[in-house]
């Protein structure tokens, strides 16, 4: 095939496009070239940690924001690759809630088996992407730290990959210029160790602060307070958390809160999400969107419908994750190869349209992740990605929900099924709260080594 195609970014989606087109060359397919750009040293996105915050050593914006002692938080039952299970993978059963070096290794596994890292040009960061509407052509220039050369080069299509939990959205409130300690967004969070024995004031009310608040509550500070902005998180925190309606203020070291309560604070971690960031896609190729089950523009979720040789991967806010990127991949990969075609842009944008305004009925958890495990379903069917029972997964996911209001310090403790294998998982051998070791050899270990809490 005649074609080259360019993949930005090689976290989990680009992985996904990769590993996608090389199991249609395993069946005999003639693929196009493929040339992903990486601006890390290695693959696994979000996955491979990173100490730094800030500028990297290149002066580019640190794309992590995965911090030490991260577990999954949701079961890994919900995430597994149809096409490669934990099974194959680890060769043995395991918790259902594994530490995120143990996932890293098996995102890489994946891709190792299909021998897709030649494609990978790493520290290579995308800076420009332009279409040339003659040639129905992008000309894509990417930047080599190694070199320290920029080159362009040309493209039949563009796959974006490149995340959106990595831009934080940083919101301001007075008092922080004389705030006596430590103000960062979740971004910037590496190591819960820092706030033992502090005061912690997380502002928030998503994921984020739920796991940055518990890892702070695990590593030991003294207290911890959440602020929410729209609705409270509702677990039973421990005691010496509380959760409160939005700060106002802060004056000196007290936060001020919109009931009219305050409390005396050390430092203030801002859980308020990341946005939506693309530097290298001119306007007219912009997604621009807030985190949201339904994106508009892109055609089931993926083509840029004004420009369908432009695709997205994993732009969706994310119940599904890894198996919604393969679902992605393989459907973009299947439009490539010209084996499904797309129609015309009023009938796109007609059913991106009917996708939203479904989404916007939605009211509870239980809606989102059934309307999500819906499109997911639908991608699939039309590709030859493997089958698996997505009703089965949303029940997982309920049965998690259920877990994390019954013991949100203990829900990573619970097992789940593998809708892939059939296959329970087994407890780890420490439980998550005391696990103060998330390395991949202290988890896969048969016995708690020396990382497990001794003492409360
Ligand atoms: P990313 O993983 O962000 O990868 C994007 C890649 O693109 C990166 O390698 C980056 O370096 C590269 N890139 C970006 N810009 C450029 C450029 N201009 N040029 C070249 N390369 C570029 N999901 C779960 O399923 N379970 C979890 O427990 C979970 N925990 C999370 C915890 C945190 C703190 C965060 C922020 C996210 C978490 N997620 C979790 C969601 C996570 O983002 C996805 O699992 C997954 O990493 C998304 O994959 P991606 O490939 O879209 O993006
Ligand atoms: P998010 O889900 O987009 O939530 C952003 C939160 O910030 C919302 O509660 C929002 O409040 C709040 N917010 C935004 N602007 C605000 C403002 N100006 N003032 C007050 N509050 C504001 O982002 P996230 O929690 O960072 O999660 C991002 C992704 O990371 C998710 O996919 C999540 O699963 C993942 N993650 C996983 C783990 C893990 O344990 N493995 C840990 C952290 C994150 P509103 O509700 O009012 O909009």
């Amino acid at each position: 095939m005649n074609q080259r195609v360019a993949i930005i970014g090689a976290g989990p989606c680009g992985l996904a496009q990769l590993r996608a087109f090389q199991s249609a060359r395993a069946k005999g397919a003639d693929i196009p070239e493929l040339v992903c750009f990486e601006k890390q040293a290695d693959w696994g996105g979000m996955w491979n940690y990173t100490w730094r915050t800030g500028l990297d050593q290149h002066g580019e914006p640190v794309h992590g924001s995965m911090y030490r002692y991260l577990w999954s938080n949701g079961p890994k039952e919900c995430l597994e690759f149809a096409d490669y299970s934990f099974d194959e993978h680890f060769g043995r059963p395991m918790g259902s809630y594994p530490p995120r070096e143990v996932l890293w290794d098996y995102i890489k596994g994946r891709v190792e088996k299909a021998g897709v890292r030649e494609l990978i040009r790493f520290n290579t960061a995308v800076r420009d992407v332009r279409f040339d509407a003659d040639s129905q052509t992008f000309v894509v220039t990417a930047h080599s730290y190694a070199d320290d050369l920029t080159s362009s080069e040309t493209f039949d299509y563009v796959v974006v990959a490149s995340g959106h939990f990595s831009t934080p959205n940083v919101p301001s409130f007075p008092g922080f210029e004389s705030f006596a300690g430590r103000i960062l967004h979740a971004h910037d969070f590496r190591d819960a160790l820092e706030f033992k024995g502090k005061d912690v004031l997380i502002v928030g009310g998503s994921y984020s602060a739920e796991d940055i608040g518990s890892q702070c509550f695990k590593y030991g500070a003294r207290s911890i307070t959440s602020c929410y902005r729209s609705a409270p998180m509702g677990y039973q925190w421990p005691q010496n958390w509380e959760e409160k309606p939005l700060l106002t203020h802060v004056t000196g070291s007290t936060a001020f809160f919109v009931d009219g309560s305050s409390k005396h604070i050390d430092a203030i971690i801002l859980c308020t999400g990341y946005k939506h960031h693309f530097p290298f896609l001119p306007e007219d190729l912009r997604l621009k969107t807030d985190n949201r089950l339904w994106p508009l523009n892109l055609y089931k979720g993926v083509f840029w419908e004004q420009n369908p040789r432009l695709a997205y991967l994993g732009m969706q806010d994310q119940w599904y994750s890894f198996n919604m990127f393969d679902a992605q991949a393989w459907y973009a990969r299947d439009v490539i190869l010209g084996r499904i075609a797309l129609p015309d842009q009023a009938a796109m944008h007609a059913e991106d349209q009917a996708w939203r305004e479904e989404e916007l009925k939605l009211e509870n958890a239980q809606q989102m992740f059934e309307f999500q495990g819906e499109y997911i379903r639908q991608l699939i069917a039309a590709t030859d990605y493997p089958s698996f029972d997505i009703a089965e997964v949303n029940r997982t996911f309920l049965q998690w929900k259920h877990d994390k209001y019954e013991n949100i310090m203990g829900y990573r403790d619970k097992c789940h099924r593998s809708l892939i294998t059939g296959t329970l998982a087994t407890p780890h051998h420490t439980p998550w709260l005391e696990a103060l070791d998330d390395s991949l050899e202290a988890y896969l270990a048969e016995q708690p080594g020396p990382g497990k809490r001794t003492a409360p």
